[in-house]
């Protein structure tokens, strides 16, 4: 592992492929009224074997149903919610949410796991240790069935309070991911402290990563440092049959990304995993 973190350290985060276009952000006060009002709505993207193509969880993604502007991607609330300290409030409720569909699916006989991100800012204090415990209690689910997500490029600075509200919750059993792996290099050193479980690799080292041998070369280092840490590898953004295949032939564990399904309202799950049979059928898409 020491060798293959020095690897990674050397490759630089790649550059924001498409120009940056201004886009509406909205301000702290609509953000936290919106969270009141109860309008946002995770959505939740399935993750799959790759080996077996069996549905395995799903991971939440958030969004706000506008009532001018529509369907509202995180991209345009989160960061102002982690600057004006609204993302406790947030991650609450996204989490109620979460852990409400999760006993939902289990007494509709439905085995999967539900992930969750969250932020950095989350981690400031020991109280949110307790929170998580006590929403999962009160749901009625077991922390086995929980994945707590951190991004890597937010795993930086210092680290003393949420390696211990981490370390915590992993005591507990909860599940923890390291997101979007390859994209905050610096923190590599992070990895040996935290005990995480699973690794995702992020979308930009995943699709094309079969024909180009830069995002290849990634792929593989992050493939072969989960296996070396035991944790489990998460390919996410797999976009087409070819990165599909990329997947199958270098043994990852498991997938998520628009080739499988794009984020769905929890009620579209249920049918959707059998339109998913049949296309592992119809595909052939079991290793
Ligand atoms: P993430 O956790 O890395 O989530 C994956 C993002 O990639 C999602 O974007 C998802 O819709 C998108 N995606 C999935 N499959 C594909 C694919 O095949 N191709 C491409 N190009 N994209 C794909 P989304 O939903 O816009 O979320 C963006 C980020 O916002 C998330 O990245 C996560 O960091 C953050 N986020 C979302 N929900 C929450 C939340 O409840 N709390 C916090 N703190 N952050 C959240
Ligand atoms: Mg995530
Ligand atoms: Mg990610
Ligand atoms: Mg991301």
């Amino acid at each position: 592992p020491e060798a293959l973190l020095a690897m990674l350290a050397l490759w630089a985060p790649p550059l924001p492929a498409k120009p940056i276009k201004a886009k509406k952000v909205y301000d702290v006060e609509e953000i936290g009224a919106a969270i009141k009002e109860g309008a946002l709505i995770n959505y939740y993207q399935p993750k799959v074997s790759v080996a077996s193509c069996a549905v395995i969880g799903v991971e939440t993604l958030v969004r706000w149903h506008h009532p001018v502007d529509g369907l509202i991607f995180p991209d345009q609330f989160i960061g102002v919610a982690e600057a004006n300290g609204l993302i406790n409030d947030l991650t609450r409720m996204v989490l109620t949410q979460a852990f409400a569909q999760e006993k939902k699916w289990q007494q509709a006989g439905l085995e999967l796991r539900v992930a969750v991100n969250v932020s950095m800012d989350n981690l400031a204090s020991l109280d949110f240790q307790d929170l998580v415990v006590d929403l999962a209690a009160k749901a009625g689910i077991s922390p086995h069935k929980v994945v707590l997500e951190v991004t890597e490029s937010q795993l930086m600075g210092d680290m003393r309070v949420s390696l211990e509200i981490l370390s915590r919750l992993r005591l507990k059993r909860f599940h923890l991911s390291i997101d979007d792996f390859g994209t905050g290099h610096s923190s590599l050193a992070q990895l040996r402290d935290i005990p995480f479980d699973e690794l995702k690799i992020d979308q930009g080292f995943v699709h094309h990563a079969w024909k180009n041998e830069t995002l290849r070369a990634i792929y593989d280092t992050s493939l072969a440092l989960a296996k070396q840490l035991n944790m489990e590898s998460v390919a996410e953004g797999v976009e087409d049959r070819d990165d599909w295949d990329l997947l199958r032939r270098t043994g990852c564990n498991l997938a998520q990304g628009n080739f499988i399904s794009k984020p769905l309202l929890a009620e579209e799950i249920p049918a959707w995993i059998e339109v998913w049979k049949q296309r592992v059928q119809t595909e052939k898409l079991q290793t």
